[in-house]
């Protein structure tokens, strides 16, 4: 049978890079393939699933409200959108227009992350401007009080990922300095799904999350928290969220996702994962300039990737040419950028099957011997 790939003259990819947009992020289960399949093919009233996805999100993950975005880069600018205008429907038709509303989102400098485009700039989309608390190695909570303190300020924008740096003020902590000021704080977790709970239970308003990460749906943003702002997240589609919103099949997905997720045994799919990773670094240990170790995710997801250090004097390349001659091949094998890129590739294991392991460690021992 000719697959999609070959109807189209694309190469297999076998991503150990992790839930990476442009691969295509994940490969969903098939409870959500069947339920966005069984999607398409019908009318729904999009406020009638709009109501009763808010129902399901609350009973699925202990959040007070939710709802379906695009993505998680729109649901950053919808919730900073959000609370600037509530629900008057006027403020929702004048943005990116902010006059006459407070419009500056204070952000810890550790958390300026790039996750393909500067996430400030999602922020600006709404017509809000970010203020910088601290620098990029520290901010202080005295720091993150003044930045908090400054005029016209509408609300604190967290990021939870391991692409934050430096020493910043600690979630729970950051949320509680906000309220003290009388601020709403929202949180981008958009890959953190996986501990969900942890970062619900911060207190921040809104929380943020990618519903095609690690949760396997289509492209969609899951918005979770207090109902009022929930709802005016929602309202933005009338608003500069017209291009921004999750479409019947985004919905049906993300809400099959969760209840998947619900279902699962998390600790059988935790030592799943370990497993998999400690079988994928033996296996490429003992091949002779490697040398394989088990990395705990740094954010406390439940699962390690694998580093494996090269020595490029023995090997006659260096981890990086490795990595790139990687993704030459096919299938294209992508692995993860890494601080030491010259020396030591990184690879998640979490999506990929044994037999694709298999694949990757004798393309690498093909590629170094
Ligand atoms: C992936 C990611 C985003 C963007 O999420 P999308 O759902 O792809 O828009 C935003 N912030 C962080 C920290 C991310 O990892």
């Amino acid at each position: 049978m000719k697959t999609l790939h070959d109807d189209l003259g694309l190469r297999r990819v076998i991503n150990a890079r992790g839930t990476y947009t442009p691969l295509g992020v994940s490969r969903s289960p098939e409870p959500v393939v069947k339920a966005v399949a069984e999607s398409l093919r019908h009318f729904i009233s999009m406020d009638e699933l709009s109501n009763a996805a808010g129902q399901r999100i609350m009973e699925l993950t202990g959040a007070e409200w939710g709802t379906v975005t695009h993505c998680t880069a729109a649901s950053i600018t919808l919730a900073v959108a959000a609370i600037m205008t509530g629900g008057d429907s006027a403020k929702i038709r004048q943005l990116p227009d902010t006059r006459g509303m407070k419009r500056r989102v204070v952000m810890q400098a550790g958390h300026l992350v790039n996750y393909g485009q500067a996430i400030e700039q999602a922020v600006r989309l709404s017509g809000a401007e970010v203020i910088v608390a601290g620098s990029e190695a520290e901010c202080a909570p005295a720091d993150l009080e003044r930045a908090l303190s400054g005029a016209s300020v509408s609300s604190l924008l967290l990021v939870s990922s391991r692409l934050c740096g430096g020493d910043m003020v600690p979630a729970r902590e950051a949320v509680a300095r906000a309220h003290d000021s009388g601020i709403p704080a929202i949180i981008d977790a958009a890959a953190q799904d996986l501990r969900l709970r942890e970062v619900l239970a911060t207190n921040a308003d809104l929380v943020l999350t990618s519903a095609q990460k690690y949760l396997r749906a289509p492209t969609s943003g899951l918005v979770l928290g207090r109902r009022e702002l929930v709802e005016a997240v929602r309202a933005q589609e009338r608003g500069i969220g017209r291009g921004m919103k999750a479409g019947k099949e985004a919905f049906i997905g993300a809400l099959a996702a969760l209840q998947y997720r619900r279902d699962l045994d998390m600790a059988a799919w935790a030592r799943e994962q370990e497993d998999k990773a400690k079988g994928f670094a033996a296996k490429l240990d003992g091949v002779a300039p490697l040398r394989a170790e088990l990395v705990p995710d740094p954010t406390g997801m439940p699962f390690s990737r694998v580093r494996v250090w090269v020595d490029s004097a023995t090997c006659g390349k260096t981890a990086e040419k490795l990595a790139g001659e990687l993704a030459q091949g096919d299938p294209l094998i992508a692995v993860q950028d890494h601080d030491n890129e010259a020396e030591a590739l990184m690879f998640e294991t979490v999506a990929l099957t044994e037999a694709e392991l298999e694949t990757v460690r004798d393309r690498i021992v093909h590629l170094i011997v």
